[in-house]
Protein backbone atom coordinates (compact mmCIF):
# COMPACT_ATOMS: atom_id res chain seq x y z
CA UNK A 1 0.00 0.00 0.00
CA UNK A 2 1.22 3.59 -0.76
CA UNK A 3 1.90 5.63 2.13
CA UNK A 4 -0.08 8.52 2.93
CA UNK A 5 1.09 12.33 3.07
CA UNK A 6 -1.22 14.79 4.51
CA UNK A 7 -0.41 18.78 3.02
CA UNK A 8 -2.23 20.92 6.03
CA UNK A 9 -2.41 24.08 3.45
CA UNK A 10 -2.21 24.60 0.38
CA UNK A 11 -0.73 27.65 -1.26
CA UNK A 12 2.52 27.58 -3.72
CA UNK A 13 4.48 24.90 -1.02
CA UNK A 14 1.14 23.12 -0.52
CA UNK A 15 0.83 22.33 -3.96
CA UNK A 16 4.33 22.10 -4.61
CA UNK A 17 5.19 19.64 -2.44
CA UNK A 18 1.54 17.77 -3.06
CA UNK A 19 2.98 17.44 -7.06
CA UNK A 20 6.37 16.01 -5.93
CA UNK A 21 4.11 13.49 -3.40
CA UNK A 22 2.37 12.27 -6.08
CA UNK A 23 5.39 11.91 -8.40
CA UNK A 24 7.34 10.24 -5.43
CA UNK A 25 4.35 7.69 -5.20
CA UNK A 26 2.67 9.15 -2.43
CA UNK A 27 -1.47 8.66 -1.74
CA UNK A 28 -1.75 12.43 -0.98
CA UNK A 29 -4.42 14.21 0.56
CA UNK A 30 -4.34 18.38 0.74
CA UNK A 31 -6.48 19.99 3.11
CA UNK A 32 -6.76 23.56 3.77
CA UNK A 33 -8.53 25.75 6.57
CA UNK A 34 -9.12 28.88 4.13
CA UNK A 35 -10.19 28.41 0.45
CA UNK A 36 -7.45 27.71 -2.00
CA UNK A 37 -6.78 29.55 -5.22
CA UNK A 38 -8.69 28.60 -8.21
CA UNK A 39 -4.85 27.74 -9.97
CA UNK A 40 -4.05 25.19 -7.17
CA UNK A 41 -7.66 23.19 -7.49
CA UNK A 42 -7.55 23.14 -10.69
CA UNK A 43 -3.58 22.12 -10.83
CA UNK A 44 -4.56 19.33 -8.35
CA UNK A 45 -7.48 17.74 -9.94
CA UNK A 46 -5.20 17.54 -13.40
CA UNK A 47 -3.07 15.43 -11.07
CA UNK A 48 -5.70 13.82 -9.43
CA UNK A 49 -4.76 14.67 -5.89
CA UNK A 50 -8.05 14.75 -3.51
CA UNK A 51 -8.31 17.89 -1.83
CA UNK A 52 -10.58 19.95 0.68
CA UNK A 53 -10.85 23.66 1.65
CA UNK A 54 -12.36 25.22 4.51
CA UNK A 55 -11.92 22.44 6.46
CA UNK A 56 -9.89 20.05 8.30
CA UNK A 57 -11.32 16.82 8.20
CA UNK A 58 -9.85 14.64 11.11
CA UNK A 59 -10.20 11.49 9.82
CA UNK A 60 -8.67 11.81 6.78
CA UNK A 61 -5.88 13.74 8.06
CA UNK A 62 -4.73 11.65 11.85
CA UNK A 63 -4.46 8.52 9.39
CA UNK A 64 -1.17 10.51 7.98
CA UNK A 65 2.12 8.76 7.76
CA UNK A 66 3.55 11.71 7.63
CA UNK A 67 2.44 15.64 7.30
CA UNK A 68 3.91 18.33 5.42
CA UNK A 69 2.65 21.60 6.91
CA UNK A 70 2.48 25.41 5.81
CA UNK A 71 4.76 27.57 7.36
CA UNK A 72 1.87 30.02 8.36
CA UNK A 73 0.34 26.97 10.43
CA UNK A 74 1.77 27.44 14.68
CA UNK A 75 2.76 24.29 16.36
CA UNK A 76 0.13 25.61 18.65
CA UNK A 77 -2.72 24.73 16.31
CA UNK A 78 -5.25 22.26 18.00
CA UNK A 79 -4.89 19.60 14.77
CA UNK A 80 -1.16 19.84 15.19
CA UNK A 81 -1.22 19.04 18.46
CA UNK A 82 -2.92 16.09 18.47
CA UNK A 83 -0.31 14.86 15.04
CA UNK A 84 2.31 15.48 17.68
CA UNK A 85 0.70 13.32 20.32
CA UNK A 86 0.00 10.98 17.47
CA UNK A 87 3.64 10.46 16.96
CA UNK A 88 2.84 11.56 13.04
CA UNK A 89 5.92 13.09 11.74
CA UNK A 90 5.24 17.11 10.24
CA UNK A 91 7.77 18.34 8.56
CA UNK A 92 8.10 21.46 6.31
CA UNK A 93 8.57 21.27 2.56
CA UNK A 94 11.76 22.01 2.81
CA UNK A 95 12.72 18.73 4.21
CA UNK A 96 9.93 17.04 2.10
CA UNK A 97 11.69 18.36 -1.25
CA UNK A 98 15.45 17.73 -0.17
CA UNK A 99 15.21 14.07 0.23
CA UNK A 100 14.41 13.69 -3.85
CA UNK A 101 17.06 16.06 -4.97
CA UNK A 102 20.62 15.45 -5.61
CA UNK A 103 21.58 19.35 -5.97
CA UNK A 104 23.66 21.55 -4.10
CA UNK A 105 21.37 23.68 -1.60
CA UNK A 106 22.31 27.31 -0.70
CA UNK A 107 20.00 28.37 2.05
CA UNK A 108 19.42 31.71 3.48
CA UNK A 109 17.48 32.94 6.74
CA UNK A 110 17.72 36.03 9.06
CA UNK A 111 15.57 38.59 10.61
CA UNK A 112 16.09 40.85 7.53
CA UNK A 113 17.36 40.70 4.30
CA UNK A 114 16.76 37.18 3.23
CA UNK A 115 15.16 38.20 0.00
CA UNK A 116 17.68 40.33 -1.07
CA UNK A 117 20.35 38.17 -0.32
CA UNK A 118 19.08 35.17 -1.70
CA UNK A 119 18.06 37.00 -5.22
CA UNK A 120 21.56 38.05 -5.13
CA UNK A 121 23.00 34.72 -4.93
CA UNK A 122 20.80 33.53 -7.80
CA UNK A 123 21.79 36.81 -9.79
CA UNK A 124 25.23 35.58 -9.77
CA UNK A 125 24.89 31.86 -10.14
CA UNK A 126 22.46 32.75 -13.07
CA UNK A 127 25.41 34.92 -14.68
CA UNK A 128 28.00 32.45 -14.26
CA UNK A 129 26.06 30.43 -16.13
CA UNK A 130 25.54 27.82 -13.42
CA UNK A 131 21.78 25.45 -13.85
CA UNK A 132 20.39 27.41 -10.63
CA UNK A 133 16.50 27.59 -9.32
CA UNK A 134 15.24 30.00 -6.82
CA UNK A 135 12.87 29.10 -4.47
CA UNK A 136 11.68 28.80 -0.59
CA UNK A 137 9.91 31.69 0.82
CA UNK A 138 9.97 33.36 -3.19
CA UNK A 139 8.88 32.24 -6.64
CA UNK A 140 7.81 28.74 -7.47
CA UNK A 141 8.12 26.14 -4.40
CA UNK A 142 11.24 24.07 -3.39
CA UNK A 143 9.28 21.29 -3.93
CA UNK A 144 7.35 21.79 -7.41
CA UNK A 145 10.86 22.78 -9.15
CA UNK A 146 12.18 19.50 -7.57
CA UNK A 147 9.44 17.07 -9.12
CA UNK A 148 8.87 19.32 -12.49
CA UNK A 149 12.15 21.31 -13.16
CA UNK A 150 15.45 19.92 -11.89
CA UNK A 151 18.42 21.90 -11.34
CA UNK A 152 22.11 21.47 -10.24
CA UNK A 153 21.43 24.42 -7.60
CA UNK A 154 18.86 25.76 -5.34
CA UNK A 155 18.82 28.99 -3.68
CA UNK A 156 16.47 28.82 -0.67
CA UNK A 157 15.17 31.70 1.55
CA UNK A 158 13.98 30.32 4.68
CA UNK A 159 12.09 31.94 6.89
CA UNK A 160 12.41 30.58 10.55
CA UNK A 161 8.81 28.85 10.65
CA UNK A 162 10.40 26.59 7.83
CA UNK A 163 13.37 25.77 9.74
CA UNK A 164 10.82 24.78 12.33
CA UNK A 165 10.10 21.68 9.98
CA UNK A 166 13.55 21.00 9.10
CA UNK A 167 15.09 17.94 10.71
CA UNK A 168 17.53 16.18 8.49
CA UNK A 169 17.97 17.87 5.73
CA UNK A 170 21.77 19.67 5.09
CA UNK A 171 22.90 22.47 3.33
CA UNK A 172 25.55 22.85 1.49
CA UNK A 173 26.00 26.41 2.21
CA UNK A 174 23.63 28.01 4.92
CA UNK A 175 23.36 31.81 5.29
CA UNK A 176 22.37 34.09 8.68
CA UNK A 177 22.00 37.46 7.80
CA UNK A 178 21.10 39.17 11.18
CA UNK A 179 18.76 38.22 14.63
CA UNK A 180 16.46 41.00 16.01
CA UNK A 181 13.56 40.32 17.15
CA UNK A 182 10.76 39.45 15.68
CA UNK A 183 7.65 36.62 15.33
CA UNK A 184 7.71 36.17 19.26
CA UNK A 185 4.00 35.76 18.69
CA UNK A 186 5.11 32.00 17.45
CA UNK A 187 8.29 31.20 19.90
CA UNK A 188 6.38 31.71 23.25
CA UNK A 189 7.20 35.42 23.52
CA UNK A 190 10.71 33.93 23.87
CA UNK A 191 13.34 35.55 22.12
CA UNK A 192 15.67 32.39 23.11
CA UNK A 193 13.64 29.88 20.53
CA UNK A 194 13.58 32.35 17.81
CA UNK A 195 17.24 32.30 18.36
CA UNK A 196 17.14 28.56 18.39
CA UNK A 197 15.13 28.05 15.40
CA UNK A 198 17.01 30.54 12.53
CA UNK A 199 20.17 28.54 13.85
CA UNK A 200 18.58 25.58 12.76
CA UNK A 201 20.10 26.23 9.56
CA UNK A 202 23.32 24.82 10.66
CA UNK A 203 22.07 21.45 12.00
CA UNK A 204 23.23 18.40 9.76
CA UNK A 205 26.36 20.35 8.34
CA UNK A 206 29.37 18.43 8.02
CA UNK A 207 32.96 19.83 7.63
CA UNK A 208 32.39 20.17 3.75
CA UNK A 209 29.68 22.72 4.07
CA UNK A 210 30.05 26.35 4.67
CA UNK A 211 28.34 28.68 7.43
CA UNK A 212 28.23 32.25 6.37
CA UNK A 213 27.24 34.87 9.39
CA UNK A 214 27.45 38.42 9.86
CA UNK A 215 30.32 38.71 12.40
CA UNK A 216 29.11 42.18 13.32
CA UNK A 217 25.14 40.72 14.50
CA UNK A 218 24.72 41.01 18.42
CA UNK A 219 22.85 38.34 18.17
CA UNK A 220 24.39 36.05 16.16
CA UNK A 221 27.68 36.78 17.67
CA UNK A 222 26.33 36.02 21.63
CA UNK A 223 24.74 32.74 20.22
CA UNK A 224 26.85 30.90 17.66
CA UNK A 225 29.03 29.30 20.59
CA UNK A 226 25.78 27.85 22.32
CA UNK A 227 25.62 24.90 19.20
CA UNK A 228 28.00 22.35 17.93
CA UNK A 229 28.62 24.04 14.10
CA UNK A 230 30.86 21.13 12.25
CA UNK A 231 30.40 23.70 9.00
CA UNK A 232 32.98 25.88 7.75
CA UNK A 233 32.46 29.28 9.65
CA UNK A 234 33.00 32.26 7.06
CA UNK A 235 31.86 35.67 8.70
CA UNK A 236 31.78 39.22 7.00
CA UNK A 237 32.07 42.38 8.79
CA UNK A 238 32.19 45.54 8.35
CA UNK A 239 33.03 47.13 11.88
CA UNK A 240 34.60 44.26 13.42
CA UNK A 241 37.84 42.87 13.14
CA UNK A 242 38.36 40.61 10.04
CA UNK A 243 39.35 36.72 10.29
CA UNK A 244 40.27 34.19 7.65
CA UNK A 245 38.56 32.74 5.97
CA UNK A 246 36.32 35.71 6.10
CA UNK A 247 35.20 39.05 4.31
CA UNK A 248 35.65 42.56 5.76
CA UNK A 249 36.01 45.92 4.30
CA UNK A 250 39.34 48.59 4.30
CA UNK A 251 39.60 51.42 2.70
CA UNK A 252 35.83 51.69 1.02
CA UNK A 253 37.23 48.20 -0.50
CA UNK A 254 35.32 45.10 0.48
CA UNK A 255 37.70 42.07 0.87
CA UNK A 256 36.91 38.21 1.01
CA UNK A 257 39.76 35.20 1.68
CA UNK A 258 38.64 31.96 2.09
CA UNK A 259 42.53 30.67 2.53
CA UNK A 260 45.78 32.02 3.12
CA UNK A 261 46.71 32.44 -0.45
CA UNK A 262 46.56 36.00 -1.32
CA UNK A 263 45.69 34.89 -5.09
CA UNK A 264 42.34 34.27 -4.57
CA UNK A 265 41.94 37.43 -2.88
CA UNK A 266 38.39 39.02 -4.07
CA UNK A 267 38.15 42.78 -3.95
CA UNK A 268 35.79 45.32 -4.91
CA UNK A 269 34.52 49.10 -4.02
CA UNK A 270 31.70 49.41 -2.14
CA UNK A 271 31.18 52.51 -4.51
CA UNK A 272 30.36 50.00 -7.16
CA UNK A 273 27.80 47.82 -5.23
CA UNK A 274 24.47 48.45 -7.21
CA UNK A 275 22.33 48.22 -4.07
CA UNK A 276 22.58 51.41 -1.25
CA UNK A 277 23.30 51.09 2.16
CA UNK A 278 25.32 49.69 4.86
CA UNK A 279 22.81 46.92 4.79
CA UNK A 280 23.01 45.77 1.48
CA UNK A 281 26.47 45.77 1.58
CA UNK A 282 26.36 43.36 3.96
CA UNK A 283 23.56 41.33 2.09
CA UNK A 284 26.70 41.80 -0.99
CA UNK A 285 29.65 40.49 1.22
CA UNK A 286 27.56 37.61 2.05
CA UNK A 287 26.66 36.16 -1.64
CA UNK A 288 29.96 37.43 -2.95
CA UNK A 289 31.24 34.86 -0.51
CA UNK A 290 28.95 32.23 -1.44
CA UNK A 291 29.63 33.25 -5.40
CA UNK A 292 33.66 32.95 -4.72
CA UNK A 293 32.76 29.49 -2.67
CA UNK A 294 31.30 27.91 -5.59
CA UNK A 295 34.32 29.49 -7.36
CA UNK A 296 32.46 31.93 -9.60
CA UNK A 297 35.01 34.02 -11.66
CA UNK A 298 35.94 37.09 -9.95
CA UNK A 299 34.95 39.07 -12.69
CA UNK A 300 31.23 37.97 -12.79
CA UNK A 301 30.69 38.07 -9.11
CA UNK A 302 31.89 41.84 -9.60
CA UNK A 303 29.71 42.58 -12.60
CA UNK A 304 26.90 40.78 -10.79
CA UNK A 305 27.12 42.98 -7.74
CA UNK A 306 27.25 45.90 -9.71
CA UNK A 307 24.04 45.39 -12.23
CA UNK A 308 21.79 43.68 -9.71
CA UNK A 309 18.29 45.57 -9.46
CA UNK A 310 17.12 45.48 -6.42
CA UNK A 311 13.88 43.50 -5.56
CA UNK A 312 10.78 45.91 -5.32
CA UNK A 313 9.42 47.48 -2.19
CA UNK A 314 13.24 47.31 -0.67
CA UNK A 315 14.95 51.00 -0.75
CA UNK A 316 13.16 51.20 -4.14
CA UNK A 317 14.18 54.47 -5.61
CA UNK A 318 10.98 55.99 -7.97
CA UNK A 319 12.99 58.78 -9.20
CA UNK A 320 12.46 62.97 -8.53
CA UNK A 321 9.51 64.83 -8.76
CA UNK A 322 10.45 68.34 -8.62
CA UNK A 323 13.96 67.73 -7.29
CA UNK A 324 12.70 65.73 -4.57
CA UNK A 325 13.34 61.61 -4.56
CA UNK A 326 10.68 59.25 -3.68
CA UNK A 327 11.97 56.27 -1.92
CA UNK A 328 9.90 53.04 -1.46
CA UNK A 329 11.05 50.38 1.23
CA UNK A 330 7.35 49.30 2.30
CA UNK A 331 8.51 45.88 3.20
CA UNK A 332 10.56 47.61 6.31
CA UNK A 333 7.48 46.33 8.75
CA UNK A 334 10.22 46.49 12.10
CA UNK A 335 12.41 48.61 13.47
CA UNK A 336 15.66 47.31 12.40
CA UNK A 337 15.02 47.54 8.41
CA UNK A 338 14.04 51.02 8.98
CA UNK A 339 17.30 51.77 11.04
CA UNK A 340 19.20 50.71 7.86
CA UNK A 341 16.70 52.44 5.27
CA UNK A 342 17.35 55.83 7.43
CA UNK A 343 21.03 55.12 7.84
CA UNK A 344 21.45 54.65 3.86
CA UNK A 345 19.82 58.35 3.36
CA UNK A 346 22.42 61.18 2.46
CA UNK A 347 20.00 63.96 2.44
CA UNK A 348 17.35 65.26 4.78
CA UNK A 349 14.50 62.85 4.76
CA UNK A 350 10.72 63.40 4.96
CA UNK A 351 9.73 59.93 6.88
CA UNK A 352 6.57 58.21 5.99
CA UNK A 353 6.36 55.32 8.73
CA UNK A 354 3.41 54.01 11.09
CA UNK A 355 1.23 51.22 10.62
CA UNK A 356 0.65 48.62 12.75
CA UNK A 357 3.74 47.94 15.04
CA UNK A 358 4.67 44.44 16.68
CA UNK A 359 5.79 46.50 20.25
CA UNK A 360 8.42 48.51 18.25
CA UNK A 361 11.45 50.05 20.10
CA UNK A 362 11.59 53.64 18.59
CA UNK A 363 14.59 54.26 21.00
CA UNK A 364 16.89 51.99 18.89
CA UNK A 365 16.03 55.01 15.89
CA UNK A 366 16.17 58.52 17.45
CA UNK A 367 19.91 59.34 16.67
CA UNK A 368 19.44 58.54 13.35
CA UNK A 369 16.13 60.61 13.35
CA UNK A 370 17.78 62.96 14.60
CA UNK A 371 20.42 63.41 12.40
CA UNK A 372 18.61 62.52 9.25
CA UNK A 373 14.61 63.38 9.45
CA UNK A 374 13.10 66.69 9.11
CA UNK A 375 9.58 65.39 9.02
CA UNK A 376 7.64 62.71 9.71
CA UNK A 377 4.35 61.66 7.99
CA UNK A 378 2.37 59.17 10.47
CA UNK A 379 0.34 56.76 8.43
CA UNK A 380 -1.64 54.66 10.71
CA UNK A 381 -4.55 54.58 12.83
CA UNK A 382 -2.81 54.76 16.06
CA UNK A 383 0.30 56.77 15.86
CA UNK A 384 1.07 57.89 19.43
CA UNK A 385 4.00 55.90 19.80
CA UNK A 386 5.60 57.86 16.95
CA UNK A 387 4.63 61.59 18.45
CA UNK A 388 5.86 60.26 21.71
CA UNK A 389 9.02 58.73 20.54
CA UNK A 390 10.42 61.61 18.13
CA UNK A 391 8.19 64.84 19.25
CA UNK A 392 11.58 66.71 20.05
CA UNK A 393 13.68 65.21 17.52
CA UNK A 394 11.95 66.69 14.59
CA UNK A 395 10.11 69.44 12.83
CA UNK A 396 7.19 68.44 12.43
CA UNK A 397 5.13 65.22 12.96
CA UNK A 398 1.34 65.26 10.64
CA UNK A 399 -1.08 62.41 10.44
CA UNK A 400 -2.50 60.71 7.97
CA UNK A 401 -4.63 57.93 7.16
CA UNK A 402 -4.88 56.69 3.54
CA UNK A 403 -1.84 56.50 1.40
CA UNK A 404 -2.91 59.27 -0.96
CA UNK A 405 -2.98 61.85 1.81
CA UNK A 406 0.60 60.77 3.06
CA UNK A 407 2.07 61.12 -0.42
CA UNK A 408 0.42 64.60 -0.72
CA UNK A 409 1.45 65.77 2.34
CA UNK A 410 5.51 64.44 2.07
CA UNK A 411 5.28 65.87 -0.93
CA UNK A 412 4.03 68.96 -0.52
CA UNK A 413 6.29 69.56 2.71
CA UNK A 414 9.13 68.64 1.14
CA UNK A 415 12.28 70.45 -0.20
CA UNK A 416 13.97 69.94 -3.15
CA UNK A 417 16.96 68.21 -3.04
CA UNK A 418 14.86 66.20 0.06
CA UNK A 419 14.17 62.53 0.12
CA UNK A 420 10.44 61.20 0.66
CA UNK A 421 10.91 57.60 2.70
CA UNK A 422 8.51 55.60 2.78
CA UNK A 423 9.60 52.77 5.41
CA UNK A 424 7.32 52.26 7.86
CA UNK A 425 8.88 50.12 10.64
CA UNK A 426 5.35 48.13 10.95
CA UNK A 427 3.19 45.91 9.42
CA UNK A 428 0.52 47.48 7.11
CA UNK A 429 -2.74 45.63 7.71
CA UNK A 430 -4.54 48.75 9.67
CA UNK A 431 -4.74 49.87 6.36
CA UNK A 432 -3.69 47.74 3.80
CA UNK A 433 -4.25 44.46 2.44
CA UNK A 434 0.19 43.82 3.00
CA UNK A 435 3.18 45.56 2.55
CA UNK A 436 2.99 45.10 -1.50
CA UNK A 437 -0.24 46.61 -1.25
CA UNK A 438 0.86 49.61 0.35
CA UNK A 439 4.37 49.74 -1.81
CA UNK A 440 2.09 49.24 -4.87
CA UNK A 441 -0.33 52.66 -3.80
CA UNK A 442 2.51 54.69 -2.76
CA UNK A 443 3.94 53.90 -6.36
CA UNK A 444 0.98 55.18 -7.73
CA UNK A 445 0.23 58.09 -5.69
CA UNK A 446 3.84 59.33 -6.60
CA UNK A 447 2.64 58.29 -10.42
CA UNK A 448 0.30 60.62 -9.97
CA UNK A 449 2.21 63.68 -8.35
P1 LIG B 1 13.40 39.71 4.30
O1 LIG B 1 13.15 38.83 3.13
O2 LIG B 1 14.25 39.06 5.35
O3 LIG B 1 12.17 40.35 4.87
P2 LIG B 1 14.28 41.83 2.50
O4 LIG B 1 15.49 41.62 1.70
O5 LIG B 1 12.96 41.68 1.84
O6 LIG B 1 14.34 40.90 3.79
O7 LIG B 1 14.36 43.27 3.18
C1 LIG B 1 13.37 43.63 4.14
C2 LIG B 1 13.62 45.00 4.72
O8 LIG B 1 14.82 44.98 5.48
C3 LIG B 1 13.82 46.08 3.67
O9 LIG B 1 13.20 47.23 4.17
C4 LIG B 1 15.31 46.26 3.55
O10 LIG B 1 15.65 47.57 3.21
C5 LIG B 1 15.81 45.87 4.96
N1 LIG B 1 17.06 45.08 4.92
C6 LIG B 1 17.56 44.39 3.87
N2 LIG B 1 18.72 43.77 4.21
C7 LIG B 1 18.94 44.04 5.51
C8 LIG B 1 19.98 43.69 6.44
N3 LIG B 1 21.02 42.92 6.08
N4 LIG B 1 19.86 44.17 7.70
C9 LIG B 1 18.83 44.95 8.07
N5 LIG B 1 17.84 45.33 7.24
C10 LIG B 1 17.87 44.89 5.97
Amino acid sequence: MNKRLVILGAGESGTGSAILGKAQGWEVFVSDLGSIKEEYKAELDAEGIAWEEAKHSEELILSANEVVKSPGIPDKAPLIKKLHELGIPVISEIEFASRYTDAKLIAITGTNGKTTTTSLIYHLFEKAGLNAGLGGNIGKSFARQVARDKRDYYVLELSSFQLDGCYRCRFDAAVLCNITPDHLDRYEYKLENYIRSKFRITQNQGPNDLFVYCGDDALTMEWIGHFSIESKLIPYTIDSPHQIPGAWVEDGQIHITMNDNEENQFTMAIQELSLRGKHNAYNSMAAAVIANAFNIRKEVIRESLSDFQNVEHRLESLGKVKGIEFINDSKATNVNSSWYALESMDRPVVWIAGGVDKGNDYNLLKQLVKDKVRIIVCLGLDNRKIHEAFSRDVDMILNTTSMQEAVNVAYHMANKEEAVLLSPACASFDLFENYEDRGRQFKKYVKNL
